[in-house]
């Protein structure tokens, strides 16, 4: 699939219509959603996989996963709201898709206490300016529950975050600067937009040297 075709299915799916700025719902737009899951895709992060989707709002990382070739997706959200609207993207993407698309489960629930594994973990979780460190939080989750992790992040933690992970045995790789375009907070009623500078990050588990020596 090229590139601008997933840019315009993704954008043609459902956001929310009054997110809830508290719990930071930002859905990320189409065009970035494509161009975050083909960056896994390229690394051979999604064809065959088991991809996590934490903090999955209305869907679009998870759905531009299955729509790459994963073998199974896992949707964690607790919004209702949000999941009403990721069930009917589902069900659009499965009637527009003219490709078999994988397995997914959707689970309902707070993704801090979630029990699942994946081999990749994608997230664009809250940015942590309304409830502190919940980024730092989904971030410890998603080196528990996968072996490589794809995470968005505000700029300018980077070596916070390298240590974060690096407590947690896993190595930051590669990073890629977005320009992520959100509604101003005052501005909320007039769709107002501000872009702040965001970084993705790909981590990789840590070979264990020890294991290998066993
Ligand atoms: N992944 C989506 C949404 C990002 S916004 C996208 O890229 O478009 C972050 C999402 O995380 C929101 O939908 C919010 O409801 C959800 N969220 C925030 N804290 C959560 C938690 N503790 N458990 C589960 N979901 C959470």
């Amino acid at each position: 699939m090229r590139k601008k075709q997933l840019e315009i299915l993704l954008s043609n799916l459902k956001e929310m219509d009054n997110p809830n700025m508290f719990e930071e719902q930002y859905t990320t737009p189409g065009d970035i959603a494509a161009e975050i899951v083909l960056f896994a895709y390229y690394r051979g992060d999604i064809l065959g996989k088991k991809v996590v989707d934490l903090g999955a709002g209305t869907g679009r990382l998870g759905i531009a996963s299955m729509i790459l070739g994963c073998k199974k997706v896992y949707f964690v959200e607790k919004d209702k709201r949000a999941i009403e609207i990721l069930k009917d993207n589902l069900k659009t993407i499965t009637l527009k898709s003219n490709q078999i698309l994988g397995n997914y489960e959707v689970r309902k629930g707070d993704v801090l206490n979630v029990l699942l594994r994946g081999d990749t973990i994608i997230q664009n979780p809250p940015f942590g300016t309304k409830k502190r460190s919940m980024d730092t939080k989904f971030l410890k989750k998603a080196f528990e529950i996968g072996d490589v992790v794809y995470s968005l992040h505000k700029k300018g933690n980077c070596d916070f975050i390298r240590d974060v992970a690096m407590e947690s045995g896993f190595e930051l790789v590669e990073k890629k600067s977005i320009n992520f375009p959100i509604k101003a907070m005052f501005d909320i009623h007039k769709k107002k937009k501000v872009m702040i500078e965001v970084e993705l990050y790909r981590f990789m588990r840590c070979y264990d040297e020890r294991k290998s020596r066993d």
